[in-house]
């Protein structure tokens, strides 16, 4: 199995890799998985995912061995720049999903949907379909990632085939989840998406995109989602921690 592209250039921001790629290479990359065949597992790096994984070995050692990190949060653009080691864009996971749907309108590529609240996955299935007709939606599933589950998701998903499978379990839970089944399910591209599925499905508010644009997007989803805010007192820990660290940690 290829774990990664060799002439893929990463950075590590507190000892957590990110790939210094586009929303083209990104799209162009899992082409080549899905092409190849063997499993691949993709993870979206956002600032809270990095502090995370200070005190989780096994999710930094997930993200680290991924197929590809994607560069999500505008705290990881930051960084980037500050650790004069630039990502060119970001990488939203919710924009990749999208972006993918599309794809499988041209190509026929099967997505499988999996996780988030009863119903959540198969509304953002039918939103994308109704989006870009021809979208072939291989199954969708809520599913939780507890261990008595397992084996029967697995067998679920095996069943369907899919050369996508977008898993919205949250993090590290998610990701952790896609590194334990990768081998077995046998699908090209694994990928984590967070709370993917909640915005397009619209059970959350998407940040309006001129708000997005100038990278406060972490701001709206704290007015609209205030019970974030302990999640997110890790971020000025973030901000000071790559102040005083260097691009290779
Ligand atoms: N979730 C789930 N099962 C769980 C825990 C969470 O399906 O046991 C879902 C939850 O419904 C949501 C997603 O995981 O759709 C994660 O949302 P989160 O807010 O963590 O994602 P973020 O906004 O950080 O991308």
């Amino acid at each position: 199995m290829i774990l990664r592209s060799p002439d893929l250039s990463s950075l590590y921001i507190l000892g957590v890799r990110v790939d210094r790629v586009t929303f083209g290479q990104t799209l162009a990359l899992i082409e080549a998985f899905i092409a190849q065949g063997t499993p691949h597992q993709i993870v979206t790096v956002n600032p809270e995912f990095v502090m995370l994984a200070q005190r989780n070995a096994e999710f930094r050692q997930v993200i680290n061995q991924s197929a590809l990190a994607l560069p999500d949060g505008i705290g990881v653009w930051w960084a980037s720049r500050r650790l004069r080691c630039p990502i060119p864009e970001r990488v939203p996971g919710v924009d990749l999903v999208v972006r993918l749907a599309q794809l499988s309108a041209a190509k026929g590529y099967r997505m499988y949907f999996l996780g988030a609240m009863p119903g959540v996955a198969a509304r953002a299935a039918s939103v994308l379909q109704t989006r870009f007709p021809g979208a072939v939606v291989a199954g969708h599933y809520a599913g939780s990632p507890r261990a008595e589950e397992n084996a029967s998701i697995v067998e679920r998903i095996r069943a369907q085939r899919p050369d996508i499978l977008f898993v919205a379990f949250g993090a590290p839970a998610q990701d952790l989840w896609i590194a334990r089944n990768l081998q077995t399910l046998q699908v090209p591209v694994c990928i984590g998406v967070g709370g993917s599925f909640d915005y397009i499905a619209g059970v959350r508010p998407l940040a309006p995109q001129w708000l997005r644009k100038i990278g406060l997007e972490w701001l709206y989803r704290l007015i609209t989602q205030p019970w974030r805010w302990r999640r997110m007192l890790v971020l000025p820990l973030f901000a000071w921690r790559v102040l005083w660290s260097r691009a290779v940690d």
